[in-house]
């Protein structure tokens, strides 16, 4: 049965439209393309081919050396936030998670935990495959995860600010981007 997918995926498409919003104000130091990918949950359970289709769509246009970096926008908005470092992005691309980390901690941004709990099928592995380096931002420990409960009331403004105040941080200070240290 389809669902509203409040928290899995519509929590990371409103962060990005407010951040358009923003840089549509203040234009950010460099260009900033956002990507909204579709049929990421297309897939049958163990055939991992057939997930995050639009992403490997995208990673096959020939991406390599267009991007500083990339950070995927996933599952941010529960209530209950607590986001850890994704696995894969940690043990790939350890500098950019160092970089978000470490600004959600000068921001005072508590539900930034320091430490790895899970590795996470996203978005980010293909734009890797593809040559970005790419971290995904995800909070998986959440109860009501590809179910018909997964609903607005489950997320909070707050969650997405969060995430926004943190991000904005990152957008805005190019000294802190890696590799530009
Ligand atoms: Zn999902």
């Amino acid at each position: 049965m389809p669902i509203d997918g409040a928290n899995d995926g519509a929590s990371g498409v409103a962060v990005l439209m407010e951040l358009g919003n923003l840089m549509a104000e203040i234009r950010p130091p460099c260009n900033v393309e956002f990507l909204l990918t579709d049929a990421e949950d297309w897939g049958v359970s163990g055939d991992r081919d057939r997930y995050l289709l639009g992403s490997q769509h995208f990673g096959r246009s020939g991406i390599r050396d267009r991007y500083h970096f990339g950070i995927v926008l996933d599952m941010i908005g529960d209530a209950e936030q607590e986001i850890c470092r994704e696995a894969f992005s940690d043990s790939f691309f350890v500098e950019i998670n160092d970089m978000i980390w470490e600004v959600a901690a000068e921001l005072g941004v508590v539900t930034f935990i320091d430490s790895v709990r899970h590795g996470v099928l996203d978005d980010h592995l293909n734009l890797a495959a593809a040559g970005v380096p790419a971290v995904v931002v995800v909070d998986f420990d959440y109860p009501y995860w590809h179910t018909e409960y997964d609903t607005p009331d489950k997320c909070s403004p707050q969650a997405l600010e969060n995430v926004g105040v943190v991000m904005t941080r990152i957008v805005y200070s190019p000294s802190l981007w890696p590799g530009k240290k």
